[in-house]
């Protein structure tokens, strides 16, 4: 991650390759503007702490929710 002016924040960046002359070169995953210094490699923690996601979010929802005998949800028959 590195600080990005124009987003005012601490941002992903990504390899970019220059247009004229191919060189790579840092620039930030919102508006693309160079990022030539104080790169910070971090976690996926501390990613996930600066509103990032690393890797699929977390999947909520169970199934078999009336196993833990509610009552209500149990097969009647008739
Ligand atoms: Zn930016």
């Amino acid at each position: 991650m590195a600080d990005c002016v124009p987003c005012g924040k601490s941002v992903l960046t990504y390899v970019a390759l220059d247009d004229s002359n191919g060189a790579e070169h840092r620039v930030c995953v919102h508006c693309d503007t160079p990022i030539a210094e104080n790169l910070k490699w971090v976690s996926p923690g501390e990613l996930e702490q600066a509103g990032y996601y690393f890797g699929p979010p977390p999947v909520e929802g169970e199934k078999g929710g009336c196993s833990t005998g509610c009552g209500s949800c149990s097969v009647k028959k008739n």
